[in-house]
């Protein structure tokens, strides 16, 4: 087997989904220290990000550990590797370490690795990174090997009304908060929304019974936003606000459009994806992986065999390309 597959065989049948990436990421750190690579570990709660260093990187290989659940195991055919992580992002990590290591083999240095926690509830490991000064990032995610610059970003906000309980017969002696929601939500909805963006009533709680005056009441709010919206929309929502309502910011990840470096020139590249990545908490880079998005999170998450052997080859190039260049740290 080839050892990019013995690789993503490994990485698949480690469990991990997201809280639980501490045995996969020791298996990573075990895996590149042994190698000779200066590795670190970046506490996470009770797991950690690795970040792997040979020399003086001028660029970094990125992926998120975490997983999806519910856990499926490891299977193959002859086209396709199976199982949870296979494409989102286990699939671009094997690829990744893999050409990392015959690139070390061979005496290349300068060129770093990072793996992240968190990724798919609420970026918790990659925000541990902010201190860090990257020069350049490839964010392995399912992009068909094309390189994408530009994404959307992501703002998740909740509006509550806090009114006051009394029996329903009495209505002078409580204030009706859902009856307050909906007018602040009707000045949500008169908000000018820039047309590519878009925002999604995504939940709604109140009220307890039919003989009570609702106390509470919330609406959850998800919004994404076009790079080429500059809206400041939590302004715009604290405006929509009545005494009784509060907007609480639950998400807020940035939108991303990057200029494609030289050294990535030869890539084809990939449309703007409507979905937010770890990119956003870099300060320069592109998306890149193996995979097709469409079977992430799937029952039937998988990845072509011949694209993750392409991806070590890509991702060889993409280091050489670097560390033979004369970018601007
Ligand atoms: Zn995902």
């Amino acid at each position: 087997m080839d050892n990019g597959i013995i690789l993503l065989k490994k990485l698949i049948s480690i469990p991990s989904e997201t809280g639980n990436e501490k045995v996969i990421c020791n298996f990573v750190y075990s895996l590149l220290k042994k190698e000779g690579f200066l590795v670190q570990k970046i506490s996470v709660g009770n797991r950690f990000n690795v970040i792997a260093k040979i020399g003086k990187p001028k660029v970094f290989l990125q992926a998120h550990l975490d997983t999806v659940p519910p856990f499926i195991k490891f299977s193959q055919d002859e086209k396709f590797i199976y199982g949870r992580g296979a494409c989102d992002t286990k699939g671009s990590a094997a690829a990744m370490i893999t050409a990392s290591l015959e690139l070390a083999k061979s005496g290349v240095k300068d060129f770093g690795l990072i793996f992240t926690v968190g990724e798919e509830v609420d970026f918790t490991g990659v925000k541990k990174l902010s201190k860090y000064n990257f020069p350049f990032v490839i964010v392995g995610e399912p992009t068909s090997l094309k390189a994408v610059n530009a994404h959307f970003g992501i703002l998740v906000f909740k509006i509550t009304a806090k009114g006051k309980a009394a029996h329903s017969s009495l209505p002078e002696k409580g204030i009706n908060a859902i009856q307050l929601l909906l007018e602040t939500l009707n000045r949500v909805n008169k908000i000018k929304i820039f047309p590519e963006s878009i925002l999604t009533l995504a939940k709604i709680e109140g009220g307890i019974a039919d003989n009570i005056i609702p106390e509470t009441a919330s609406a959850l709010y998800s919004m994404r936003i076009s790079p080429n919206d500059k809206k400041d929309y939590i302004k715009e929502f604290k405006s929509a606000l009545s005494k009784y309502t509060k907007v609480e910011q639950i998400l807020n990840v940035s939108s991303v459009n990057n200029k494609i470096p030289s050294e990535l020139s030869f890539f084809k590249v990939g449309e703007m994806l409507k979905g937010s990545t770890e990119l956003a908490f870099f300060k320069n880079g592109v998306i890149l992986g193996p995979g097709d998005i469409k079977f992430a999170h799937s029952q039937d998450e998988k990845i072509e065999k011949k694209e993750l052997k392409e991806a070590v080859r890509i991702y060889s190039k993409i280091v050489e390309n670097f560390i033979g260049s004369n970018l601007a740290t």
